[in-house]
C-alpha cells in the first residue's frame, strides 16, 4: 500500500468525509466557429430562445424547491437575473444577427466580454461575478449543445471530486449526488461556491500545493475541512483517529444545538448581547438558524461591489426591508457603505490614492459621494417600518464627523416627509470605533450616539500602524497588544458615563482566546462570525466572577509578555478545550 501523506491546504467548508479521488475533467464544449448562412438565422435564434427559455424555467423550478436554502436562492436569483438581462439578450441577438455567430458561439463570445470584464477587475468579488456569468454560459451552452445536464452523474457518496475551479451550480449538483466533500485547487473563501458548500455542508479544502503531482485518480483521501488537510492513503492509525474525530464532531453538533436555546449568560449571570456579522443578504437566515440576538454588523459594501450598476434606494429598500422583516423583532444594524481601502468599485470613477486606507475610506467617501450615502439612507429610512434597524457610520474620526453624517440622516428624513414617503426615523444612530481618535473621543461620541460599535480589525491597524493585509508586517498585526485594549477600555469606560451601549464587533469578538479578555474588559455586546458563533457562546458560559477579578486588577500599562500571559496562560482554562491533533 502507498505510503501515508498529510495535504496541507486552506479549510473552505468544514466538515470531514472519506472517499476516492475523483478528478472532474472541466468538459468545455468545443465551440464550432463556422458562421451561418443568412437561411440559418431563424433556427439559430430559436435555439437561442429556447435554451434561455428552459434555463429560466429550470432556475425558476429550482427556487420553488422546499430544500433550497437561502444562500441556494441567492444566488440562483442572481443567475436568474443575468438570463433576463434585456443588454445581454440583445448582445446574443446581434451576435447571431449581424455577426452571423452560431448560437453556440454568440453565447461563448457574447459572455466572454462580461467575463474578461469582471476578471479584470483583480479583486474576489468581482471574481465572483465572472463566475456567475461563466456558470449561465455553460448553462445555456449545455442546452444548445445537448451536453450532458449533470455531469456528476457518476459520483457518490464515496467520491472526493477534484476540481481545478468550482462553480456554484456544480456545488448544487454535488449535493444532490449526496457528494460530502470535494477538492479545488483554486476556490476563494468569500466565492458563490463556497458559501453555498457551507451553506449545504459539503467539505472543501482548496490551494493543496502541487496537488495534481500528489493525488491521483482513485486514491483514499480523507477531507478534513475543518483544518484544511487532505490524508493521502491513510493508514490504520490514522483511520481511526478521524473515524473518532467524525464522533467528536457529531458530539460538538449536538452539543452545540443544544446551547442554541440556552441564556448567552456568564456564571455570573451577567448577560451578553451576542449577535452577527454578516456581508450577504441571504445571510439573514442565520440568526434564526443560531438563535443570534440579531445582526450587529451588516457590511453593506459587498451587497454594492457586486452589482453591475449602483444598487437604486428602491434596490435597497427591497433588500433591507426584507431582512428586517425577517428577524423581527430583532435588530439588523447596517452599517453604511465602507467603500475604500481595499474595497473600491468600478461603479464610481475615483483616483487612486498612495495610502487608500489613509485616504477616502467609509464616511469619508460617503462625504464625498453625498448622493450614495444619501440614497442609503432613505432606503434605510423606508426599510425601518418593516422591523428594527440600527445604523452605524465606519472610519469615524471623531464626533464632529458624526454629526455630519448624523446632519444627512436628519435631512434625508426630512426629505422623504416633504415627498410624502412613508418611514420611520426611530432608528438608533451610532459609529464605529476604529481609529484612535475615534477611541480617545468616545466621551464625545458617546454623548451623541445611540450606541457605539468597536472595530478592532481597523483599530489595531491604524493603532499599531500595520497594514492588516500586509502579510509581510502580519507580526506586527497583534491584536491583544496593550496599546489597543487601553483604547478599547478607554471606550467601554466612556460609554458607561452615558449609559451608551457598546458592541465589539470587530475578528477580536470571533477569537475565542480573547473572550474571557474582553468580558473581563466589561463588554457587554459581541458581534462575531457564524462560524464561531456556539464557540464564543461557550465560552461566555464558562466565564465567572474571577475572569473579572483577573482582568479588572490587571495594569495594561505594560508590555507586550504580560499581556501575553494574562490571555495566554492565566485566562486559558476559560476558553481551553481538549483538542486532540493527528500527525
Ligand atoms: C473592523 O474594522 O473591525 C470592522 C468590523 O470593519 P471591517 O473589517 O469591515 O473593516
Ligand atoms: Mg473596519
Amino acid at each position: 500500500m502507498s505510503k501515508m501523506q498529510i495535504l496541507k491546504g486552506i479549510g473552505i467548508a468544514k466538515g470531514l468525509a472519506l472517499g476516492y479521488a475523483t478528478y472532474i475533467k472541466t468538459s468545455k464544449p468545443e465551440i464550432p466557429s463556422h458562421t451561418i448562412g443568412k437561411e440559418e438565422l431563424d433556427a439559430e435564434i430559436t435555439k437561442l430562445e429556447q435554451a434561455l427559455d428552459q434555463s429560466r424555467e429550470e432556475l425558476n423550478s429550482f427556487l420553488q424547491q422546499q430544500d433550497v436554502s437561502e444562500s441556494e436562492k441567492e444566488i440562483l436569483s442572481t443567475h436568474l437575473e443575468i438570463l433576463t438581462d434585456p443588454e445581454l439578450i440583445q448582445n446574443l441577438n446581434s451576435a447571431i444577427n449581424d455577426e452571423l455567430h452560431n448560437v453556440a458561439k454568440a453565447i461563448h463570445t457574447t459572455f466572454e466580454e462580461a467575463i474578461d470584464f469582471f476578471h479584470s477587475m483583480e479583486n474576489e468579488i468581482f471574481a465572483q461575478r465572472a463566475a456567475d456569468f461563466a456558470d449561465v454560459r455553460m448553462r445555456l451552452l449545455r442546452k444548445v449543445m445537448n451536453h450532458d445536464p449533470n455531469p456528476f452523474s457518476e459520483l457518490n457518496t464515496d467520491s472526493i471530486p477534484i476540481f481545478t475551479e468550482i462553480s456554484p451550480s456544480d456545488v448544487s449538483l454535488l449535493s444532490k449526488q449526496g457528494v460530502c466533500a470535494y477538492i479545488a485547487e483554486n476556490c476563494s473563501a468569500t466565492s458563490h461556491a463556497a458559501i453555498l458548500s457551507r451553506a449545504l455542508n459539503i467539505a472543501c479544502v482548496a490551494h493543496i500545493p502541487e496537488l495534481k503531482e500528489t493525488v491521483h485518480e482513485g486514491d483514499y483521501l480523507i477531507v478534513d475541512g475543518g483544518s484544511g488537510e487532505v490524508i493521502l492513503n491513510p493508514d490504520d492509525e490514522a483511520l481511526d483517529f478521524y473515524a473518532q474525530k467524525l464522533q467528536i464532531q457529531e458530539l460538538i453538533e449536538q452539543k452545540q444545538l443544544q446551547l442554541k436555546n440556552t441564556e448567552c449568560q456568564t456564571k455570573t449571570g451577567a448577560l451578553i448581547d451576542l449577535a452577527l456579522n454578516i456581508g450577504l443578504p441571504e445571510e439573514i437566515d442565520l440568526v434564526s438558524k443560531l438563535n443570534s440576538s440579531g445582526v450587529g454588523l451588516f457590511r453593506t459594501e459587498f451587497l454594492f461591489i457586486s452589482k453591475e450598476q449602483l444598487p437604486s434606494e428602491e434596490e435597497q429598500y427591497q433588500i433591507y426591508s426584507k431582512m428586517a422583516d425577517q428577524i423581527a423583532p430583532k435588530t439588523l444594524t447596517i452599517r453604511t457603505f465602507d467603500m475604500g481601502g481595499d474595497k473600491l468599485s468600478h461603479l464610481i470613477p475615483t483616483k487612486p490614492e498612495a495610502n487608500p486606507y489613509l485616504g477616502n475610506r467609509g464616511i469619508r467617501f460617503s462625504l464625498a459621494h453625498p448622493e450614495l450615502l444619501r440614497t442609503q439612507l432613505k432606503a434605510i429610512l423606508r426599510a425601518a417600518k418593516h422591523g428594527k434597524i440600527c445604523i452605524m457610520f465606519p472610519m469615524i474620526v471623531d464626533v464632529d464627523d458624526f454629526l455630519e453624517a448624523k446632519r444627512i440622516f436628519l435631512s434625508c428624513a426630512d426629505e422623504l416627509y416633504a415627498e410624502g414617503i412613508s418611514y420611520s426615523a426611530e432608528i438608533p444612530i451610532g459609529t464605529m470605533i476604529e481609529i484612535p481618535s475615534a477611541a480617545l473621543s468616545s466621551d464625545a461620541l458617546a454623548r451623541e450616539c445611540d450606541f457605539l460599535s468597536i472595530g478592532t480589525n481597523d483599530l489595531v491597524q491604524y493603532t499599531l500602524a500595520v497594514d492588516r493585509n500586509n502579510e509581510s508586517v502580519s507580526s506586527y498585526y497583534i491584536q491583544h497588544h496593550p496599546a489597543v485594549l487601553k483604547l478599547i477600555r478607554a471606550t467601554l469606560v466612556n460609554a458607561a458615563k452615558y449609559n451608551t451601549p457598546v458592541s465589539i464587533c470587530g475578528e477580536m469578538a470571533s477569537i475565542r482566546e480573547y473572550i474571557p479578555l474582553l468580558i473581563g474588559m466589561g463588554a457587554t455586546n459581541l458581534s462575531v462570525n457564524a462560524s464561531a458563533f456556539f464557540d464564543v457562546k461557550s465560552v461566555i458560559q464558562r466565564c465567572d466572577a474571577k475572569v473579572n477579578m483577573i482582568v479588572k486588577n490587571f495594569d495594561f500599562s505594560t508590555s507586550l509578555p504580560k499581556v501575553d500571559e494574562l490571555v495566554y496562560r492565566t485566562l486559558k482554562p476559560y476558553y481551553e478545550e481538549k483538542k486532540e491533533s493527528y500527525k
